[in-house]
């Protein structure tokens, strides 16, 4: 039997490339480790961030793009992505949000405190304290690693037939179904971070792709063997993945489950170090060898965007 150890990364829509790196840079503290472009519309680019290396189940991906419209999140979708914080720093990162305007909720699932919050585009997100996984050591600004975000909890899936997804989760991917409370059915995986799975099994309005919502979850695959295996197991299933694809730091591949969530299966290697090194990840426009000669025509046409220390208010 296969068992994802968990998420591997979020990808996302959004409007504009500047403001999301403000965000998710500048407010949430975490490392823009890939400036890339969408290999399937190079004018269009593939922002990643995650923990100090994007190690997987910390990698956060969007493509902005000013023209998208707006999306509606619902089912068929991610619902709620879920980011796990070190044990005791919910009121650093309360008086961060009240800093930048950013409004919160205190909410509960399973008996844990969550702090739920949209960013700019209105992607739902959470932080929880969370024991389990190493500390990030990258620091930005004012978050250093006692506060830094670890990298992904979870996620919350809004599925159109949860008891589907719940199939998919545990008899394909291999999760392990822990319970139920009030209209949440929990699954775990074996890994440190990306770990913690909730359906939402009473979701509200049908969901919209579109900017602010999630366009796909990918889950890990250890590597390009066990990747072979996963696409054998969907098909025997009677899903119908596409075929592995070359995404220069991962292979992937993609699938619809029962509730409609677009799936993707990720190999953890080789990872984003693989044509830039640690320290100088993100900082550079990283384009796969087949775009590489269009390199001067894309610098023109993509935004100016970088990364910045945002002060908020005191
Ligand atoms: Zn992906």
């Amino acid at each position: 039997m296969l068992n994802t150890l968990g998420i591997h990364h979020i990808s996302a829509m959004v409007n504009d490339a500047q403001r999301n790196i403000d965000f998710y840079a500048g407010v949430l503290g975490l490392r823009l480790i890939k400036k890339t472009i969408n290999f399937d519309r190079p004018e269009v680019y593939h922002l990643y961030f995650g923990n100090e290396t994007g190690e997987p189940g910390t990698a956060i991906t969007f493509f902005p793009w000013a023209k998208q419209l707006k999306g509606r999140i619902g089912t068929g979708q991610v619902g709620v992505t879920s980011y796990s914080i070190p044990k005791g720093s919910s009121l650093f990162w309360e008086q961060r949000l009240k800093k930048f305007h950013i409004e919160y909720t205190i909410t509960n699932r399973f008996d844990e405190t969550y702090l739920r919050f949209d960013d700019p585009d209105g992607l739902h997100l959470e932080l929880v304290e969370r024991e389990e996984g190493p500390f990030n050591p990258w620091s930005f600004g004012e978050i250093h690693s006692e506060n830094a975000i670890k990298g992904f909890n979870g996620a919350v899936l809004y599925s159109a037939q949860p008891h589907k997804t719940a199939d998919v989760l545990e008899n394909v991917l291999g999760l392990d179904c822990i319970g139920q409370k009030q209209e949440f059915l929990r699954f775990k995986s074996k890994a440190h971070i990306g770990n913690t799975i909730d359906i939402h099994l009473k979701p509200s309005v049908r969901g919209l792709m579109g900017a602010g919502t999630v366009h796909h979850i990918a889950w890990r695959a250890k590597d390009e063997q066990e990747h072979q295996r996963w696409r054998a197991l969907l098909l025997e299933k009677g899903f119908y993945p596409t075929e592995i694809l070359d995404r220069n730091y991962f292979k992937a591949l993609y699938f619809h489950e029962g509730g409609g969530i677009l799936f993707e299966i990720a190999t953890d290697s080789p990872g984003f170090t693989i044509d830039e090194p640690v320290d100088d990840l993100g900082r550079k426009l990283m384009l796969p060898s087949w775009l590489e000669p269009k390199r001067e025509e894309l610098e023109e046409v993509l935004p100016d965007v970088k990364v910045r220390i945002l002060e908020g208010d005191e």
